[in-house]
């Protein structure tokens, strides 16, 4: 039996672009963490954020929906905290 022909996955593709989309929305608020950015899962919540602070330096991102319940977490470089609440 022939194995099937080995494509690109549209259901990859898609997943690789919908990574992408949440990479550029980290990007954005790790410059503002106050700003407003539509989630790219619905195109309608606007996404909270929540900073993973490393010795003062922001390490990660937690991005979540409140409207579809997508979430993300971005790994990256984001410079220091600009959380209001130290701990
Ligand atoms: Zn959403």
């Amino acid at each position: 039996m022939p194995d099937p022909p080995s494509s690109h996955s549209d259901a990859n593709l898609a997943a690789h672009q919908h990574r992408q989309r949440w990479l550029a929305t980290a990007v954005t608020l790790s410059q503002d963490r106050n700003a407003h950015v539509a989630c790219p899962s619905c195109d309608e919540g606007i996404l909270s954020v929540s900073e993973i602070v490393h010795r003062g330096q922001v390490v990660e991102l937690a991005l979540r929906c409140p409207t579809c319940g997508s979430g993300e977490f971005v790994r990256g470089r984001f410079g220091a905290s600009q959380g209001t609440s130290e701990g």
